[in-house]
Formats: C-alpha cells, sequence, structure tokens
C-alpha cells in the first residue's frame, strides 16, 4: 500500500443511519481528516429488495447533519466512481468472470431448497453449516448443458483450504484456516454480487488503503483476504473497532435497533453526539473528555483505539451534551430557541423579529440547566402561550377588592424583585 490514507464509509440504505454505524463513519473521517487522506462514502445497495432511495437520503442527511463531509461519493463524484454499487454490476462481473476462468470460481446450480436441506442436515449433525461442495468439480460438459438450459446458478469463490494471516492495527496477527470456510457465493443467481465481493472489488478498484469497520466483520475480513489474494489486489489494512454494548451488555444494534441518529435529534446536539461517539472505543491520552469536531481531528489517534466493547451511557452523553450547550453563544441558542418556537406554533416565521428580546430574556432564565436540548421547552407555554386564567382564579380576580390589591402588587413589581414570600407578605397585608 502507498502512503496515501484511503478510507470508506460504506453503508447499505436498508435502514436509517445507527449509533454504531456512524461512530464507523465518525473514526474513518478522523482518520482520513488526521492524515490528510480521502474519506469516501459509498453506498452499498445491492440489496435490491431491502434497499430504498429514501434509507439513502436519510443516511446522507444524517451524515451531513453531524458534519462529516465526505472527499467522494454520492452528490460529488469523484475520480473512482460510480459510488453506487448498482451502478458498478459491469466491474463485478469482469472480476468474477476472471476468477471463472483462473477456476478461482466455479459455477453452482444448488437450488435454495437443496442448500436449506444441507444446512439443516450439518446442524442435525452437531456441524457448523457451510457449503458442501456439490458443484466444485462439475464437468466442463455437464457445466455447458446446464447453462444452455438456462439453469439458474450462481458463481461461488473456490476457496484456498491454507492457512490466512489476519493482520488487525489494533488487535495484532490472528490465524485463521481456509479449511473452516465454505466456498462462498460470489455472484448470486440474480446476476448481482454478494456482499463480499461488491466490497472486495470496490475496495481495490477505489484503492482504499484502511478498512475500518466493526469488530462484527472480522470473519469477513478473512473472506476479503481471500478474495484480494485471489483478484491479485493487494490487500488494505484492516482494523476492527470494538462492538458498542448496551448497560446490560448486549448488542446496541440489537437492543436498541429503535436508536437511529435521528432519534436523538430533538434532545441532543450534532456536536456532543460526535464527541460522545469518539469517546467509545478510544480515549485522549491527557484525559480530556470535551472535544469539538476540529479538536478531534487534532488529538484523535486511530492505534489508541481499544480491543474491549464499549458502554452505551446516555448518562455520559447527555453530560457531554450540558457541556457544549454551555459552549453555546446566547446568538447561537436563540436560534434553536426560535425554530422550536415556530415548530411548536408559538410564533411564525414572520413575527421572530418582535420576538427576539422575549427569547433572550427566557434564555437568560433557562440556560442553565440545560441539559438536553429538549429542556428549552419546559416553560415555553408560560413564557410564549396565550395565557389562560382557570376558573377558580377568575372568581379571585373578579371579587371587588381584586383589582385595588394588584395595583399596589403592580407597583412593587416595578419597582423591586420580589421574591415568592414577599408577594405573599404584601397580598396578605391588604
Ligand atoms: N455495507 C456494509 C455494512 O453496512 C459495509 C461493511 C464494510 O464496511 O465493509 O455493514
Amino acid at each position: 500500500m502507498g502512503s496515501e490514507v484511503r478510507v470508506r464509509f460504506a453503508p447499505s440504505p436498508t435502514g436509517l443511519l445507527h449509533f454504531g454505524t456512524a461512530r464507523t463513519a465518525l473514526f474513518n473521517y478522523l482518520f482520513a481528516r488526521k492524515r490528510q487522506g480521502t474519506f469516501i462514502l459509498r453506498i452499498e445497495d445491492t440489496d435490491i429488495q431491502r434497499s430504498s432511495s429514501d434509507f439513502e437520503k436519510a443516511i446522507i442527511s444524517d451524515l451531513k447533519w453531524l458534519g462529516l463531509a465526505w472527499d467522494e461519493g454520492p452528490e460529488i463524484g469523484g475520480d473512482f466512481g460510480p459510488y453506487h454499487q448498482s451502478k458498478r454490476n459491469d466491474i463485478y462481473k469482469k472480476e468474477a468472470e476472471t476468477l471463472l476462468k483462473k477456476k478461482l470460481a466455479y459455477r453452482c446450480f444448488c437450488t435454495s431448497e437443496k442448500l436449506e436441506k444441507d444446512r439443516k442436515e450439518a446442524l442435525k449433525n452437531g456441524k457448523a453449516p457451510k457449503y458442501t461442495g456439490r458443484c466444485c468439480n462439475l464437468e466442463n460438459s455437464e457445466i455447458e448443458k446446464r447453462v444452455k438450459e438456462n439453469t439458474p446458478y450462481s458463481i461461488r469463490f473456490r476457496i484456498n483450504k491454507e492457512k490466512i494471516i489476519l493482520k488487525d492495527l489494533i488487535r495484532g496477527e490472528k490465524e485463521f484456516s481456509g479449511k473452516d470456510f465454505g466456498d462462498f457465493i460470489i455472484m448470486k443467481s440474480n446476476g448481482f454480487p454478494s456482499f463480499h465481493f461488491a466490497v472486495v472489488v470496490d475496495d481495490a478498484y477505489m484503492k482504499i488503503s484502511h478498512v475500518i469497520r466493526g469488530e462484527d466483520h472480522l470473519t469477513n475480513s478473512v473472506r476479503h483476504i481471500m478474495l484480494f489474494n485471489a483478484l491479485n489486489f493487494p490487500p488494505p489494512d484492516f482494523v476492527h473497532l470494538p462492538m458498542i454494548l448496551d448497560k446490560d451488555k448486549s448488542k446496541l444494534s440489537k437492543r436498541e435497533s429503535s436508536k437511529a441518529i435521528r432519534d436523538f435529534k430533538t434532545d441532543f446536539l450534532p456536536e456532543a453526539i460526535i464527541n460522545y461517539m469518539s469517546l467509545l472505543g478510544w480515549s485522549d491520552k491527557k484525559g480530556k473528555e470535551i472535544f469539538s469536531l476540529e479538536e478531534l481531528i487534532e488529538s484523535f489517534n486511530l492505534f489508541n483505539v481499544g480491543k474491549s466493547p464499549s458502554i452505551f451511557d446516555i448518562e455520559k452523553l447527555r453530560w457531554i451534551n450540558r457541556e457544549h450547550l454551555r459552549k453555546k453563544s446566547n446568538e447561537e441558542l436563540e436560534l434553536i430557541l426560535i425554530k422550536t418556537l415556530i415548530k411548536e406554533g408559538f410564533i411564525t416565521r414572520e413575527n421572530t423579529g418582535t420576538e427576539r428580546r422575549k427569547a433572550s430574556l427566557y434564555l437568560k432564565a433557562v440556560r442553565d440547566d440545560l441539559v438536553v436540548i429538549s429542556d428549552l421547552d419546559k416553560y415555553l407555554n408560560m413564557f410564549f402561550g396565550v395565557f389562560s386564567v382557570e376558573s377558580e382564579a377568575k372568581k379571585v380576580l373578579n371579587a371587588k377588592e381584586s383589582g385595588e390589591i394588584l395595583d399596589i402588587f403592580l407597583s412593587y413589581l416595578t419597582f423591586e424583585d420580589i421574591g415568592l414570600e414577599e408577594a405573599r407578605n404584601i397580598i396578605k397585608s391588604y
């Protein structure tokens, strides 16, 4: 590998951007920025049934909201495009053809029913299910006959049974044996590449220098190294980020599946989310915990990322958010407040000017107590809502003496700040 850093974030648009996936994007981004490298966004949309352009739009908008700008990818292009896998099928087909010719891959005519039967059989015998190799040595004439008959087939990679070393830049070297892997599909019978094949071909063609992704991809990386070798491309360096677990130690992705980045938007500032994410797996040597994105670029070191899982702690995120809210100027907070007021229907876009003063008074009263953004909403009704008087209070206010008492009371208010106790005493004395 040359010394130029080229990393990619490669989401599948089959759902929203989740916290754990966004952390992968952040670590890739920070590493690229730190090393003056290139951060690439690649959309892995080969699963045509589950991918949708709405999810893609949502992922892109969340990445932008977090401030993670890419240097090559959708919307901006680049020298290594297209950046959607669905538009790269010719490349995958060509590379699969090469592997077929070299006999490093073969056509597999097994139906899904047959494969399912094999799988059940293996499980029944207490074995890990893997492809039996039924089609790996079919005669050429047999293959030609079936192709002529239009029998659907997938293309499988012929695994080299030798040992394989996975070198992870933070975990060190780990040895695997090809014998433990079954020949896997690289082109599906629908003509699209499998996840493994598309990733490797793209990483090779896009000259990716470092593959940084979650620990759940560890065994995938072994398959990927085999493919890089077979395709005659130098493999990139690998880094597997520790998992993010929930407090009860289950996987975040399973337990908090509803925790998409957008679920955090009403309560948390993007800079607070970025800051908190950076601490899930990495820590500053000097113990500093509050960072802006720019400061993170400066301090972040991929090689200080730990191996053990991180625990998602909402209280810590709240604390970090509070710190970032405190750093906001009154003007910045005012903008957030005005947006909320418009959204909640307290004011219209047109009368923001007249409400500015009220908004700044309101902020003076609440800003020190803000932990999450929605804390801003607590007293909105009181300040900006229609003033309503309950019937019990109306009775009191309608009484003969009320006007007189309130007049006197108001005269105190114009002169000095009075506390609750004092107000009670004034009213009682009349
Ligand atoms: N599309 C894959 C995923 O969302 C990307 C895996 C990778 O980074 O290679 O898990």
